[in-house]
Parts: C-alpha cells; sequence; structure tokens
C-alpha cells in the first residue's frame, strides 16, 4: 500500500488461542504497522508475581503485586532474526518462559486486577499513539482504544483451538497435553469474560471473523481485506 495512506489504529481482540497474534503480527508486517501483543504484557507480570511467591495454587498477594508493579519495566524488543518483537522484563528476555502453561494457568487472574490493567493500558495506549498499530488482546477496542478505525473480534469452535494450541506448543517442543490446554482456555474465557474491569465483550462495531473453518492464510487475507478498506475509508 502507498506510504502517503493515512495510518489507522487496528484492535483484534478475541477468545484465548483463535489466532489473534499470528494474524496481527502478519498483518502489521504487510503494512508497514507496530506490532503489539498485550497478551505478552500481562503473562510478563504474572511471570513476575510466580517468580517472586506472590502467586501460587492457595495463594494471591494481591497487593504485594500491586506495590510491586513500580519495579516491572516492561519492553518489546524486535528481534531481526525471528522478524517479531520479544518481552523483556527488566532488560531480560523472557518470551519463551511467558508462553509456558504455568503463565497461562496464572494469567487470567493477574490481569482481573484493576491496577495492573490501568499500569499496562497506560503503556499500551503510548505505544499506540502514532497510530500505525495493529494491537491485539481482550479489550483493546473497548478501552484501549475504542476508536480505533477496524475492530475485528475472532472467535473458534473452543476443541478446535485447543487442537491448534497443541500442535503449536509440541512444534515448539513444550510440554503440553490437549486436557490441560482445553481446560484452561475454558478458564481463561471464562474468566476474562466475566471479570468486573475491561471484560472481553464484542463491542457493536467490531467486525467477527469466526476462525473454526478457515486456515491461516484464510484468516489472514479476511483480515488484510478489512484492513485495506477501513485505511482506503478513512482517506
Ligand atoms: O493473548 P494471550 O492469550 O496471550 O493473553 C493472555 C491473558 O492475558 C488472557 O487470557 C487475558 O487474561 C489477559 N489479557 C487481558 N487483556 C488483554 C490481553 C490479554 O486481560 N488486552
Amino acid at each position: 500500500m502507498s506510504k502517503s495512506l493515512p495510518k489507522i489504529t487496528i484492535a483484534i481482540d478475541g477468545f484465548s488461542s483463535t489466532g489473534k497474534s499470528t494474524v496481527a503480527k502478519q498483518l502489521a508486517k504487510e503494512l508497514g504497522y507496530v506490532y503489539v501483543d498485550t497478551g505478552a504484557m500481562y503473562r510478563a507480570i504474572t511471570f513476575y508475581a510466580l517468580k517472586n511467591k506472590l502467586i501460587d495454587t492457595n495463594n494471591f498477594d494481591k497487593v504485594g503485586l500491586i506495590n510491586s508493579l513500580k519495579r516491572i519495566f516492561l519492553q518489546f524488543r524486535y528481534n531481526k532474526e525471528l522478524g517479531f518483537a520479544e518481552m523483556f522484563l527488566n532488560e531480560k528476555n523472557i518470551e519463551k518462559e511467558i508462553r509456558s502453561i504455568e503463565v497461562s494457568n496464572f494469567v487470567s487472574p493477574v490481569a482481573a486486577i484493576p491496577e495492573v490493567r490501568k499500569y499496562l493500558v497506560e503503556q499500551q495506549r503510548e505505544m499506540g499513539k502514532e497510530k500505525g498499530v495493529v494491537m491485539d488482546g481482550r479489550d483493546i477496542g473497548s478501552v484501549v482504544f475504542p476508536d480505533a478505525e477496524l475492530k475485528i473480534f475472532l472467535t473458534a469452535d473452543a476443541k478446535i483451538r485447543a487442537e491448534r494450541r497443541l500442535l503449536e506448543m509440541q512444534e515448539k517442543n513444550q510440554k503440553a497435553d490437549f486436557e490441560t490446554i482445553y481446560n484452561n482456555l475454558m478458564e481463561r474465557d471464562e474468566i476474562d469474560s466475566n471479570r468486573a474491569d475491561s471484560p472481553l465483550v464484542k463491542v457493536k462495531d467490531a467486525i467477527v471473523i469466526d476462525a473454526s473453518y478457515i486456515n491461516k492464510e484464510e484468516q489472514f487475507n479476511k483480515v488484510l481485506s478489512l484492513a485495506h478498506k477501513a485505511i482506503i475509508g478513512h482517506v
């Protein structure tokens, strides 16, 4: 697309493991936009909480975590070889650690804390303030950028999502089994959709894409065509 076209904000929200980050990353690359994986930010805070024993199966020291936020410095650093930005926590690359099933198991309760959300939403707005951004998450179209020119809501059958996630993890040699992944997706969807602060919702002006029976390429083509229309419509 011509560089003279105006840059817009693209919000991609939806349930866990619907392929949001894959499609968002690809779309940003195609448009020459910045990509922000907000889930990675919630995962990074969760990793910090686990490492500092602020959360485990029986306890959750919410006040301790809220007080620690000022010591949590997050950064995305672009890795040229991989072609995407990796998450750094206090200068340490934690990209691999934040994708573990352990982090997935604790991230939704952490993301339900209003102070955590406020801390991250401020940073997300800052990252997207120049537009030309594709941001994926749960509350991008509803809370972070309610004025985004294009809002997409991704959904897919839960069993299909779990199967895809399992394959992905196996390809990365990460420990996983279908049952654990499926239960985790169900639990996260439930907490994310029902929390009091910024729940996952499909906003009125979001375009729904059901990714159950389309492959990654078809999903990307749909999103790209919507992006082109939104950019042109914006002129
Ligand atoms: O996108 P991903 O699955 O990596 O997100 C992990 C978790 O982070 C979600 O299940 C949700 O609890 C939380 N999250 C959120 N708001 C966002 C992005 C992620 O609450 N914008």
